[in-house]
């Protein structure tokens, strides 16, 4: 039996245009598109090597570091999360996991997956740990590495990271940070703060296609690396074999596996363009967006779910859904009339609150307008209320 060709493959792709002001992915800027259309390279090649250089000083200057090791795993932020797991942790060290959110919680089950002893900070949805309360952590589990997520898209929370790396100093801990859903959208210093290893994704604050996520290692993680008494248990996200690839250890660049050429083209241009446009605006774009929004939404008389300002992440709001309201059937008005992309809650959050994401691109006052004018008209619709 011959299994006969697709029906649904004889017509051209065909996929709307959307507004995406959900936690991510974001719409990209036609420069970003446009730079996947360059000529396929062979991903060995020095014009390709070349535009993977540039990638790494892109991503120096948006991480705030000089660390050698800094580069891309070919994978979207959950492999950025696996592949800080697999290199820092060996069968039994002790992992310290805050967690506040599904991120926390999709960290220690990739530790666990590792052998790792994971042990838990946690704190309610929306909230974030103190100085005070990490001390108390690390002097009572002694863990080899500490994993926080600064903006946890689940909840809407901010975890202040100033301080943190000085701690972890002084216990003897590596400190682990992901920023998937946070970076470029607030202040980040990966030296400054003393952060041993952070990743992020491409398709939010960045605004380039879900596909890379770059990745920094700074000298006291790669020693770990090192010194394990264990094999990487995983060949693809081994970072001594991606730092090879990306030209950090100073060797000739050997294959390790072929790199999604196009992706980096994008990522390179989006880059380029947060370079152009200079971290300190566009930390400060994502900051009056948010207050934008915010006081948008007070305004309609809705309630944010993480009541004290300092606490929340700029790049994605979490509002409470209010009594009597259908929070579904909201999401499908702003998508179905409007074709707005505005997301309910998640794990914890989940039927709780919707969540809006000012990221990248996408984050303009153009945007917070449209969608307060459509949450707006959305609750003033009485079948959207529930029956
Ligand atoms: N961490 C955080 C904080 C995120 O927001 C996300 C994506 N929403 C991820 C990790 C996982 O990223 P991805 O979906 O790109 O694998």
């Amino acid at each position: 039996m011959e299994v006969p060709k697709p029906k649904c493959l004889e017509h051209p792709i065909n996929v709307p245009t959307k507004l995406l002001m959900g936690p991510g992915p974001v719409n990209m800027p036609l420069r970003v598109h446009n730079a996947m259309m360059k000529p396929m390279l062979g991903h060995l090649h020095p014009e390709f090597t070349q535009v993977m250089d540039e990638v790494k000083e892109g991503l120096k200057y948006i991480f705030q570091t000089t660390a050698e090791v800094v580069c891309c795993v070919s994978g979207t932020g959950h492999a950025g999360m696996e592949a800080t797991m697999c290199n820092l942790l060996e069968p039994n060290d002790v992992i310290l996991i805050a967690q506040n959110g599904i991120w926390g919680e999709r960290a220690a089950d990739m530790a666990r997956r590792h052998d790792a002893d994971v042990r838990l900070i946690k704190k309610p949805p929306g909230d974030v740990c103190s100085l005070n309360e990490l001390e108390s952590a690390l002097l009572k589990h002694r863990p080899a590495v500490l994993f926080l997520v600064q903006g946890e898209s689940s909840t809407g929370a901010l975890q202040p990271l100033e301080g943190v790396g000085a701690l972890c100093r002084k216990h003897g801990v590596l400190l682990a940070v992901d920023t998937v859903a946070s970076l470029g959208g607030v202040p980040f210093f990966m030296d400054s703060w003393e952060i041993d290893v952070v990743y992020t994704g491409s398709q939010k604050v960045i605004s380039a296609p879900p596909s890379v996520a770059p990745i920094a290692f700074n000298d006291r993680a790669m020693e770990k690396v090192r010194t394990r008494k264990t094999p990487i248990r995983s060949f693809y996200l081994d970072i001594t074999w991606l730092a090879n690839y990306w030209g950090c250890d100073g060797l000739p660049r050997k294959y390790h596996h072929t790199g999604p050429v196009s992706s980096v083209y994008a990522l390179r241009e989006a880059l380029s363009m947060v370079s152009e446009e200079g971290l300190h605006a566009l930390w400060s774009r994502h900051s009056s967006c948010a207050q934008r929004l915010y006081s948008g939404l007070e305004a309609l008389g809705l309630r944010l779910f993480i009541a004290d300002p300092a606490k929340r992440t700029p790049t994605v709001t979490t509002i409470c859904i209010p009594e009597g309201v259908d929070w579904m059937k909201v999401t499908k008005y702003f998508m179905s009339k409007y074709q707005v992309e505005v997301s309910g809650g998640l794990g914890p959050t989940a039927g709780k609150v919707w969540r809006i994401g000012l990221m990248g691109y996408n984050c303009i006052p153009e945007n917070v307008d449209k969608v307060l004018k459509i949450m707006k008209e959305a609750l003033a619709n009485e079948p959207l209320l529930k029956s």
